[in-house]
Order: structure tokens, then sequence, then C-alpha cells
């Protein structure tokens, strides 16, 4: 009988770890760009192509390999990272595990150049699949290029796993703003379908920032800056203004590696408890620096998780860190308004006359809003339906308390309708109505305004653009982030609070 049972071949199994290590193109760039950072590299040059499912291109200037060096590299367990396992708990590169490379040239067509600083030439290598099909010398600059083509061209069931062209790109310019921050000493410059998108000159941290997030974000940073015997904390922390709907903005790095750790994340929020609401995320960019002996990195293969010797210690270091920073004062929002409510004179609640087709929307529940009226009623209001042609039992008196809520009566108790939460509903199935039907009404405006964006968001806007336009808006691209508003849906204004008004002049 033969043996069922065999070692499989370096190949095979370069496919295998490659479905840990590498998930899609963003997982790639991550890897080309850390072994770049730890080849030394001053400046780093991205290009992507279709979200880099067809190509992931990063050039660095670091210290090259030779030309034995730059074939090892693509083999399996190869690394000049680390040559035994004590070395395991004390490492200070990015990399260690030696098998990026390997996995990446399984699934995809690499090609490579790289040149020593003072090697006379450089040499060039094309690997398909994991297969060596050329390498020869050539003329390259001191550093290192290495092009990804159509991943996963080979393996078309984890191909057909990979999300649309602009996903993808999102996810791999997530990576790449989390690089940038992680190194902002480093120029970046990022190419997207062959055209400039992002070129990021040496900077300290508040700078990148910036650059990434935009100035608003930038002048609401507070300083974070503490040390407790081996832990080290640097970096920034949004003030109460700037938190934000999600965690997007939420940057830990340790020892200047990304990374996501939601027990330290839990530990900074408790930091923030009495400004942060439940939507509400602070935003922030900090930098743990400690022994390598404190922490393992070989716990995730994209190493994206860590383990704390010491988890409750490090933790709430972080935390201390935080609330130093902001301050007891800054728990305090500053505001010129004058206290009202419990602090202020009792006014008594004030009685409204309203405009009963605006009561009616009012008094719809928010799934007949958008249905026709089929929905099933209780006797009593089938009764009212059946009397008149009214389906709702519209109050004569309501009562508006502290400008935000009304209070009133029905047939079985009291509601209670938080003003602005209506008022935007009512807006909602508005523009949701003019998006499906394509029947927006539009107002011209008699100056149009300028919207700016961070990167980031311009990024998101463009993709919204189309649907804000079928909802009447007239926006058009205006020079580099910037649009102009033209006009707004029928009944409208441009507010300059809060939203999308933000960055409004
Ligand atoms: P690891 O980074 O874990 O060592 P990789 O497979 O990512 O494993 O890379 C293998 C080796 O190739 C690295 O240890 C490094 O010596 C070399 N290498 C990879 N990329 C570069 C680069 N951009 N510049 C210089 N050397 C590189
Ligand atoms: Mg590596």
């Amino acid at each position: 009988m033969t043996c069922r049972i065999r070692v499989l071949s370096d190949n095979v199994i370069s496919q295998i770890a490659a479905g840990e290590v590498i998930e899609g193109p963003h997982a790639v760039l991550k890897e080309l760009v850390e072994n770049s950072l730890d080849a030394g590299a001053s400046s780093i040059t991205i290009a992507l192509e279709k979200g880099g499912k067809s190509l992931i291109k990063v050039s660095d200037d670091g210290e090259g390999m030779s030309g034995e060096e730059l074939q090892i590299a693509f083999h399996r367990h190869s690394t000049s990272k680390i040559f035994s396992a004590e070395e395991l708990v004390n490492i200070t590169s990015l990399g260690f595990r030696g098998e990026a490379l390997a996995s990446i040239a399984s699934v995809a067509r690499v090609s490579a150049v790289s040149q020593m600083k003072d090697a006379a030439e450089g040499y060039s290598l094309v690997i398909e699949g994991g297969i060596q099909k050329d390498f020869v010398p050539a003329g390259a600059a001191p550093g290192t290029m290495i092009a990804v083509k159509d991943l996963f061209y080979n393996v078309p069931a984890r191909k057909k796993f990979l999300k649309s062209d602009q996903r993808e790109l999102d996810k791999c310019l997530n990576i790449f703003r989390a690089l940038a921050l992680s190194r902002p000493e480093i120029e970046w410059t990022v190419f997207v379908e062959d055209k400039l998108k992002f070129k990021y000159a040496p900077a300290d941290l508040s700078q990148r920032i910036g650059d990434i997030f935009g100035r608003e974000m930038r002048e609401g940073l507070i300083e974070v800056n503490l040390t407790n015997g081996p832990y080290k904390i640097t970096g920034f922390a949004a003030d109460k203004s700037h938190t934000r709907k999600t965690r997007q903005y939420q940057f830990i790095f340790l020892n200047n590696r990304r990374i996501i750790d939601r027990r330290l994340g839990f530990f900074i929020q408790q930091a923030y408890e009495r400004i942060a609401g439940r939507d509400s995320f602070p935003c922030y960019f900090l930098y743990l620096e400690m022994e390598s002996s404190l922490v393992d990195v070989n716990v995730h293969p994209a190493k994206l998780e860590v383990r704390f010797r010491q988890e409750w210690e490090a933790g709430n270091f972080v935390k201390r860190a935080v609330h130093k920073a902001l301050g007891v004062d800054s728990f305090i929002p500053q505001t010129d308004i004058q206290p009202r409510g419990y602090f202020s004179q009792p006014h008594s609640a004030q009685r409204l006359s309203m405009n009963p087709s605006v009561q009616a929307q009012l008094y719809q529940s928010p799934v007949e809003l958008g249905q026709s009226q089929q929905t099933d009623k209780s006797e009593s209001e089938q009764q009212s339906s059946d009397n008149g042609s009214e389906a709702y039992y519209i109050p004569d008196i309501l009562f508006q308390l502290h400008d935000k809520y009304i209070v009133t009566q029905v047939r079985d108790g009291l509601i209670m309708i938080d003003q602005h939460a209506a008022h935007e509903r009512i807006l909602y199935e508005t523009a949701l109505k003019a998006l499906t039907s394509g029947s927006a009404v539009t107002q011209k405006q008699l100056f149009p305004r300028l919207i700016e964006f961070t990167p980031m968001e311009d990024q998101l806007f463009e993709q919204l653009l189309p649907c804000l336009n079928n909802m009447g808006f007239g926006i058009k691209p205006f020079g580099p982030h910037t649009y102009l508003i033209e006009s707004i849906p029928g009944g409208g204004k441009i507010s300059v609070e809060g939203g999308l008004a933000r960055g409004m002049r």
C-alpha cells in the first residue's frame, strides 16, 4: 500500500502560509513597506493599481540586498533579522518571521530589483507563483524595488474574496496612513493609477497628523508625554471637541509598530470617561515604548496583536498618561453660554403652535413614515381613521422644554420627542425619496460655497458625490480636495455647524 501522507512541497506550504499573512493587497503593502523600514529607508514610494489587485509596488532607498541575498529573501523562513529562537524575546525589527516575501511570491507575479549602497551594480529577479523565472544583473539605484502584480492569479478561490477596487484601495490607504504615522521622519510618496496621490515630506508627528487628517485635527491635539520605569509614552490625544463617531482616528504604536489592542483601547477610553459619550470616540496617536522583552510580538501572523507581559500595568500607565495630558480642567468644557436648566431660573414650559402637517409628520412612527399606511393599527386608531380621514391622533397641546424636547399627551399616555432627532428624520426621509426617485428639487445659491476636505475625507466624498447630486446638491470639484456647492436641496440651508459643513468657508 502506498503511503498517503506526504510532506508538502515548499511552494504549497508558502501558499498555505500566504492564507494567514496575505489577506489581500493591503497586507502585501504592509509587509513590503515594513521591509523597507527595517532596511533603514528614508524615502518610500508606493504605487497601486486597481486597489492593489493588479499592482502593488514599493521602492525604497534602504540598505539594499546583494544578488545572493535577493534570491534567498524569497525562500521560506529566510530572514536577516533573527538567527536563534532566543532572539524572539528581544525583537526590535518589524519583521522576523521570514515568510512574507515567500508567501507573496507564491500567489503573485513578483519582480524585484535591489542594489546595495556601495555596490557597482544591482540585480533583478522575477518570480511567478513561487517559481524563479529570471535573475540578471541590472543597473539600479541603491535600495530596493519590489513590484507585486496580479495578486492571487493562481488561487482563483482567494481572488474571488477580494472586494471592489475601491474597497481594496481604501484598505491599502488605511494601512499606508498608519505606516506614515508610525514614521513621520520618512518621506512618503503614493501613486494611485499612475497619478500622484500623496506626497509627505519628512516631518514631525504633529505635521504628519495634519498632512493626513487635516489642520483642524492637528490643532485640537494635546501632547502626551510620560515616562515611568520601563514604560515611555509620547504622542497626542485630542481634546473633547475632537471626538469622532468612529474609532478610525485611534492609533496606538508599540515600539513603532501599529497595534490593535482592544484592552489598551479600553484603558484609554476610561481616561476620557467623563467626556466621551456612547457614540463618541476620542482621537489619539500614541507611541508606547518599552523594552522588547516586556512584550511578545510573536502571537499574530500579521503581528497586529501583541501580548504584554504586564498587561494591567501597561494599560494603567497609558491611562494615566492620557489622563494627565487632558488635565482635570479640560474635563470642563469652556463655553460662553449662560447656564440653563437646573442651574438657571426655572422657566415654565413654552406652549407651541404648530402647523398641522408638521404635527402629522412628527406623530407618524418611523416605519410608517417610509411606507403607505398599511401597518396594523390598534382598535382606537382604527376607529379614529374610520371616523375621519386622519389615521393619527393629533394632540392640540404641545410643550417645548429647553428648546430641545416636545412633550404632549396622546390617548394612552404622553409622548416626548427629541426635536432635533425628529427634524433629522424628516430630512432623512425627504433625502431618501429624492435619492430613489431622482426627483430632487434644487435651489441655486446666490453665493456658492467652497468646502474643503482632508485627503482622507475626500477619498470618501468622491464616492458620495453622485448620491449627493441625486439628492439635489449641485456640487463640483474645485481644486485639490475642494468642492464648490452651487445648489442645495430645496427648502434647505447651508449650516456652518458640524458634520460635512465643518470645512466650509
Ligand atoms: P522578514 O521581514 O520577516 O525577515 P521577509 O520575507 O519579509 O521576512 O523578508 C526576507 C528578508 O529579505 C528580510 O529579512 C531582509 O533581509 C530582506 N529584505 C526584504 N525586503 C527588503 C528591502 N526592501 N530592503 C532590504 N532587504 C530586504
Ligand atoms: Mg518582512
